[in-house]
């Protein structure tokens, strides 16, 4: 504590040296900034940081066109010469580490402790890893060809993460990459596009065109685009695999979640406690695994939410840039609104609302950490994402009673248990319908991890074996020989 907030000046200098204006990454250059310009803002003092490009679907083709064209000799290379352009990747996101945390902090709102810490050496991490992949890719996976181009869309919420679990696979496995960020949040994006020039990638190997819903709809319908890579809404993946139905198009689809965090009378309350502070406070709750259905057995209940609210009131809610902040801003004063009308709608049903008694910045997409108890399964709270700060809290009294509640939900993207009987924890983790579930612990990523839902929470994973399966095709079966007497 104490300690001085960290600089935007590297930041807003790399802003300034582009004239706050930028134009999309095609053929490894930097277009001229488009006649249709759109703002990104910063979330924490709605001040503008720059004007992006709202990208054409002559620019989207262009896109792919260069991708298409530059993927045959990517491939080529092999595995271990793809490696030393992942590695260089990887050694140049470090380099630049602070810049791109200062940054993402800027576009998004996220404490910079979170950018700092988490998101940009797991980023690094990623490709780190991925370069590895690449190096022993033929010897693992001999027969297997890439698809070709892979269109990829991300949310806002982890921008730079959600590249890095999208581009290093890709790569790593031969493809090429036609990318769309998030409108909210594509600066750092841009930045990583500077990187690559540093880098020496192939012009054509990583393209990135910003633009809104439009610009990632034309990217997955281009017959040249192999295979769709999403993360986002239920609602817009749904749509995507409508789109690409009969296409012959691979399709991943990361989506949202409601993800329960259960807490037997036997638990470490404290630790639990503080895996509910990573669980839900993270990111603004702003996290597709997020565990924002605390589910507790009802004989500690009241202790347990006494403890959280203790919890609560301790966080630091503020500039993002404050090295001491634990909350910053949500992403944009539309989400801001939704999770207001969330917990608004959630009162109205009949639930008590807790909120840490936090002092809100005058300015600013800010949202006070909240507890919500006394909701039922069938309530709207508990059902639906909010994709905010708001814990959703419910009761129960037996194992069985707790699996089912946990199932209850259209999502299944992750869990977590705490317990001290770990045969209790090991007993009950194999019956919750979800892509991941952790034993007192949460939020535990590695890039060596697949990570991925089921149900409405998607399907196909990112990260270790599995994600590197999502972009190859698999050699086709050759029927044996069979020995032919005369
Ligand atoms: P969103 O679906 O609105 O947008 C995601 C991306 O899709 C953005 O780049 C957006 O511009 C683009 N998009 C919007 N409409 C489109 C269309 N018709 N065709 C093609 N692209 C389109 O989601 P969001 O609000 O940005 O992100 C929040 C959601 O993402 C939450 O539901 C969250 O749970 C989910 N999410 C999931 C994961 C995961 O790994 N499962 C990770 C992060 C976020």
């Amino acid at each position: 504590y104490g300690e001085a907030p960290e600089s935007p000046a590297p930041a807003q200098d790399w802003l300034e040296a582009h004239d706050r204006r930028f134009g999309l990454f095609i053929d490894g250059a930097f277009k001229k900034p488009g006649k249709d310009l759109f703002e990104t803002r910063n979330p924490a003092t709605g001040k503008r940081l720059a004007e992006l490009t709202e990208a054409r679907p002559a620019d989207v083709n262009r896109a792919v066109a260069s991708a298409k064209a530059a993927q045959p000799e990517w491939a080529a290379l092999g595995g271990a010469g793809r490696a030393r352009f992942l590695y260089a990747l990887a050694r140049l996101v470090q380099k630049h580490a602070r810049l791109f945390a200062v940054l993402e902090s800027l576009d998004n709102g996220k404490p910079i402790r979170e950018s700092r810490d988490v998101d940009i050496p797991l980023v690094i991490r990623h490709f780190y890893h991925h370069a590895g992949w690449a190096q022993v890719m033929e010897a693992e996976f001999p027969g297997h060809t890439p698809i070709g181009v892979a269109g990829q869309i991300i949310p806002w919420n982890f921008p730079l993460l959600m590249l890095a679990w999208k581009i290093a696979p890709a790569l790593a496995t031969g493809n090429t990459v036609v990318l769309k960020p998030a409108e909210f949040t594509s600066l750092t994006a841009l930045l990583f596009a500077e990187i690559c020039q540093q880098a020496g990638l192939p012009p054509g190997v990583v393209n990135i065109v910003t633009g809104h819903g439009p610009v990632g709809e034309a990217i997955a319908r281009h017959k040249d685009v192999g295979k769709l890579a999403f993360t986002g809404s239920t609602e817009v993946g749904r749509h995507l695999r409508q789109v690409t139905a009969g296409s012959g198009k691979r399709l991943t689809l990361e989506l949202g979640g409601k993800s329960p965090f259960i807490v037997f009378d036997d638990a470490d309350l404290d630790s639990a406690v503080e895996g509910i502070v990573d669980a839900i406070w993270f990111n603004q709750g702003q996290v597709c695994c997020a565990g924002s259905r605390l589910l507790v057995q009802e004989s500690i209940a009241g202790t347990f939410y006494g403890k959280i609210r203790n919890r609560m009131e301790g966080l630091r809610l503020g500039d993002p840039l404050d090295k001491s902040i634990d909350i910053g801003a949500m992403v944009d004063p539309v989400q801001l609104s939704r999770v207001e009308a969330m917990v608004a709608r959630g009162v109205e049903e009949g639930a008590v609302l807790h909120q840490a008694g936090h002092a809100l910045p005058e300015t600013g997409c800010y949202y006070p950490a909240t507890l919500m108890t006394g909701v039922e399964p069938s309530d709207t709270l508990a059902q639906e994402e909010i994709f905010g700060p708001v814990l959703v809290a419910m009761t129960f009294r037996t194992p069985a009673e707790a699996v089912q509640l946990a199932n209850n939900s259209r999502y299944g993207l992750a869990a977590s248990i705490w317990s001290e009987n770990i045969n209790l924890a090991l007993g009950t983790a194999p019956q919750i319908k979800a892509g991941v579930v952790w034993v007192n612990a949460t939020n535990q990523f590695d890039a060596a991890a697949g990570f991925g839902g089921v149900r409405e929470s998607g399907f196909g994973r990112e990260g270790g074996r599995e994600g590197i399966l999502d972009y190859l095709t698999a050699p086709t079966p050759v029927a044996p020989r069979l020995k032919t007497t005369k």
